[in-house]
């Protein structure tokens, strides 16, 4: 309560002060500073269903989930019994348990690539160790990205394109050694044509292609029909292997992640022959596996996995790696992610995207919907209404539309990913009586979007 006369206490700017002096930008992760669209980031307590609570008390529909784990919603109350189930009976063990296997077996029934699974605790530390393995397995040093993509942030994919394609890629931070992106091609996404040409170059030097499954950490870009497939048959032509990074999309887009949509039996086939499956030979998880908890992994062809240490010469490790507290949040969300889950996931990202679009357009802002699965982002402007394919197209966007419009819907109640550049999750929470909360703040949202 606040006396009359008194200016009522900001309490998340005086917690975002106090943050800055402790923590350098005040955040653990940088997109949580609300760089790109300013102003204060909230400070939250409590995150439960389809909204988040932050530290004044204010409740928020919330549209990032996370950034993906949530999708039964927040604090379902199966993943939270599992955990204090699990952490009653100890935290750490740095030992075996049963349940490791059990999440192991659950993603290699689910995704057929995987023969054999390693968990470890972030993204970063997946595809840093699945590149690892993958130069073990080829003894070749060369690995390939697509610009845009964001595969964590270990020195060897930090990494931006040189000039021209089919050269080797320069540090995207300070910190990291030329020597290391010297490492890295960095391609454009969806151009065959470039990959080809990169091993046509260099195809003897090159370990592994990695890609995001169907991109989303630059705004939501799919893959275009086939050019997964046909990514690992000329990868397989020069020796070289596939890295499927699903650590958003895995478990989140469907029961099979990205690879179980494309290689789903029903609907228009990516292959020439109908029964063919594209097999990546080694894919990276996180996020939904973890249900919140820190768990992530890489998994695949059991012969380059076998390499791995102690079965193999390539070494990788962890204290907290299969972490009993949080697997047990990762087995209780999978478990629990039945086909009416996914449903309801598929159902709230379509009405989201299409009212979120037909507000845009009623106010004339031109806009693309980029959309994969149930993952879906904004790109604004007549320049990319037709869509983007790549990491050039999403940068001709009108991007300084996204920061007053994200500013609208926080106002009104609704929490978007602090950035035009990254997807927006929902969850199975996402029920109609929520949606309709984000789809009232929308008119107001989209008049500002297009007065910037
Ligand atoms: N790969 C992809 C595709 C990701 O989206 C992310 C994180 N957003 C990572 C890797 C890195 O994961 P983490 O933040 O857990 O290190």
């Amino acid at each position: 309560q606040t006396a009359p006369g008194v200016a009522p206490v900001d309490v998340n700017a005086e917690l975002f002060d106090r943050a800055r002096r402790a923590i350098p930008g005040g955040v653990n992760s940088p997109v949580r500073a609300f760089g790109s669209v300013g102003g204060t980031p909230r400070f939250l307590v409590e995150a439960r269903g389809a909204t988040v609570t932050d530290v004044e008390g204010r409740e928020y529909v919330d549209l990032v989930a996370g950034w993906g784990p949530a999708i039964l919603g927040h604090a379902d109350p199966r993943v939270i019994e599992a955990v204090q189930d699990a952490a009653s009976r100890g935290l750490s063990f740095g030992a075996s348990t049963p349940v490791e296997t059990e999440l192991a077996e659950l993603i290699e029934e689910r995704v057929s690539p995987v023969e054999r699974l390693r968990l470890v605790s972030t993204g970063t530390e997946a595809t840093m160790s699945a590149i690892r393995l993958a130069r073990g397995f080829t003894g070749r040093d060369v690995v390939v990205k697509f610009a845009g993509h964001y595969h964590g942030h270990s020195d060897g994919l930090l990494a931006e394109a040189g000039s021209g394609l089919a050269t080797f890629a320069l540090p995207a931070s300070a910190g990291v050694p030329a020597d290391v992106t010297a490492l890295t091609m960095v391609l454009p996404y969806n151009d065959l044509d470039a990959v080809r040409d990169a091993f046509a170059a260099h195809g003897d030097r090159i370990a592994a292609v990695i890609t995001e499954a169907a991109a989303a950490n630059m705004g939501v870009v799919p893959p275009e029909p086939g050019f997964n497939a046909a990514l690992i048959e000329l990868a397989h032509q020069h020796g070289a292997l596939v890295i499927s990074d699903e650590v958003l999309t895995g478990f989140r887009v469907s029961a099979g992640g990205w690879w179980g949509l494309e290689n789903a039996t029903e609907g228009p086939s990516v292959f020439a022959n109908p029964g063919d499956q594209y097999l990546p030979d080694l894919m990276t998880f996180g996020k939904v596996i973890g249900g919140g908890m820190p768990v992530a992994a890489l998994g695949g062809r059991a012969d380059v996995m076998d390499l791995l240490a102690p079965s193999g010469p390539v070494y990788q490790a962890g204290t907290l790696s299969g972490n009993p507290v949080a697997v047990a949040a990762g087995l209780a969300t999978l478990r629990a992610a039945d086909d009416d889950v996914y449903a309801r996931l598929d159902e709230a990202a379509s009405v989201i995207s299409s009212e979120v679009s037909r507000h845009l357009a009623a106010e004339g802002v031109a806009h693309a919907v980029q959309r994969a699965g149930n993952l879906f982002s904004f790109a604004f402007g007549e320049e990319v209404a037709g869509g983007v394919r790549d990491y050039a197209g999403v940068q001709r966007q009108e991007a300084w539309r996204y920061a007053p419009f994200f500013h609208a819907m926080l106002d009104a109640g609704v929490s978007l990913p602090p950035s035009v550049f990254e997807a927006w999750f929902v969850t199975a929470a996402h029920d109609d009586a929520v949606i309709e909360r984000i789809v009232s703040a929308l008119p107001a949202a989209a008049k500002a979007a297009a007065a910037a």
